[in-house]
């Protein structure tokens, strides 16, 4: 999901309307944008679909004044998979005696299941079936007067990953968990405005200058022009979220001080290293596979070429919840060039193989289209878990690498040659010149590891292994 939210200007929703439409690749299945106005209090419009195709309209916009708005675009991870209902969408509100507060939720609760049923029997009343709700009813059970202090109240009885925005009549409130697995930035806008957003490439789009990431840990409280930062957490060592470099993030974002765009080439330059191959033309799998497919092609010094145009007008394959729309999506979304693939051996380079369903669809277009070798090339190592943290992987037996060695899944796709980037290879990529520490790692890998930074209490009940 994305985050994003401001105070201090004019008309915030609107600045919040652009904000969640550059975060629109973070969660396309719904939008909701809350705001504060003294003459009308808070407001909010939660809508299904684009940002693009609700929060534009002027009659919409009108309904949410005021100098202060949140907002959030969401994805299934948690709660009602595949048939969101609007109550699933945040930002979520409540009514406190000091007043109320709504919140926006960026990750996975990994006790959402624990904390749900001990709330509901000690008297909460839950509207939705997301994870995210539990901060709410956390918040109004704590004995704290104030906003702020319900809400580390809250974040210290909650698991797993999360980056919250959340807001009051005066105040714009950021927290990252202590690991900070999922993003959180700070910028600044006109004299005295102040912008929080799970992206840079969010900062751009509105002119605010970027001043630093919400720290792991931290928790930042805005109010009358002035950011107070605190510390409500036992410290950690963090563990981002290292596939936000392969997939996640926009290229054009800047994650920890690093340019997104520059980590996915590098990663291309460490495949090309780690297992080259004779071939005539580098292929990107549009668009997340591209930047690694330039460094790729760089390194290598294989032409580089697009093999494999996509329709600009289908969103991210992946975040379409159902095997259904998925399996359709890749025709929908990815058409070969056959002009330039005809009696070409050709080097596909895609970010990550999954259920695998995109790389055998793809395989075959470029067969049909008469390709006279395949090989691809993965900018990730193979998922062999799943993700408990906020990225909506399938259960494990989905996943192709969970059963199956890379030769088997490279004859299961039935290509020529398949590889994988390193887990030191990657790490390499995001600038840890000596690969990975594995007695403490710098990243949540855990989707290639099966390294859990925190143990998935709830999966763990279901009866998960690790
Ligand atoms: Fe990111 Fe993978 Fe960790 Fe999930 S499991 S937070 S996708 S690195
Ligand atoms: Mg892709």
């Amino acid at each position: 999901c994305g985050v994003f939210g401001v105070i201090g200007v004019t008309d915030a929703a609107n600045f919040v309307a652009l904000g969640l439409h550059a975060l629109q690749h973070r969660g396309q299945e719904a939008g909701g944008i809350v705001s504060y106005d003294p003459g009308s209090g808070f407001n909010s419009a939660r809508r299904f679909g684009y940002v693009r195709d609700n929060f534009t309209k002027q009659s919409l916009m009108e309904t949410l004044p005021g100098a202060l708005a949140i907002g959030h675009v969401r994805y299934s991870t948690a709660g009602s998979k595949g048939a969101t209902q609007i109550r699933d969408v945040q930002p979520f509100f409540g009514e406190f005696s000091m007043g109320g507060a709504a919140i926006a939720h960026n990750g996975n609760i990994t006790n959402a299941d624990a904390l749900r049923r001990e709330l509901i029997e000690r008297g909460s009343i839950f509207q939705s079936s997301s994870d995210s709700e539990c901060i709410i009813h956390l918040m109004a059970r704590s004995l704290q007067r104030k906003v702020p202090e319900r809400i580390m109240d809250a974040l210290r009885r909650v698991e797993g990953a999360f980056s919250v925005v959340s807001m009051t009549r005066t105040k714009l409130i950021g927290v990252r968990d202590p690991l900070g697995v999922r993003p959180l930035v700070i910028g600044r806008i006109g004299d005295d405005g102040w912008v929080l957003s799970s992206e840079t490439c969010a900062l751009d789009i509105i002119g605010a200058e970027y001043l630093r990431d919400v720290e792991p840990g931290e928790m930042v409280v805005i109010e009358h022009g002035e950011l107070k930062s605190l510390r409500p957490f036992m410290p950690a060592k963090p563990r981002f979220c290292i596939f936000e470099h392969v997939y996640f993030s926009r290229p054009d974002s800047i994650i920890g001080g690093r340019s997104v765009y520059e980590t996915r080439r590098q990663i291309g330059v460490e495949l090309a290293r780690e297992a080259p191959v004779e071939a005539d033309l580098v292929c990107p799998v549009p668009d997340s596979g591209t930047p690694a497919a330039i460094g790729f092609a760089h390194e290598s010094g294989i032409p580089y070429g697009m093999g494999i145009i996509r329709n600009q007008y289908m969103g991210r394959t992946f975040i379409e919840p159902t095997e259904q729309i998925r399996n359709m999506g890749v025709r929908l979304k990815l058409n070969v060039n056959r002009a330039l693939i005809r009696g070409k051996r050709v080097i596909l380079v895609d970010d990550s193989v999954v259920r695998g369903t995109t790389s055998r669809k793809i395989k075959e277009m470029i067969l049909d289209a008469g390709a006279a070798e395949v090989h691809f090339r993965i900018a990730s190592p193979p998922t062999a878990w799943p993700c408990f943290y906020g990225v909506d992987t399938p259960q494990r037996e989905k996943l192709l690498a969970a059963t199956m060695s890379e030769d088997e899944m490279r004859d299961h796709l039935a290509v020529d040659s398949l590889k994988f980037i390193s887990l030191d290879g990657l790490y390499r990529a995001v600038g840890e010149a000596t690969g990975r520490d594995a007695s403490c790692p710098q990243y949540c890998d855990a989707c290639f590891s099966g390294d859990y930074p925190v143990a998935p209490s709830d999966m763990i009940a279901k009866g998960f292994e690790l």
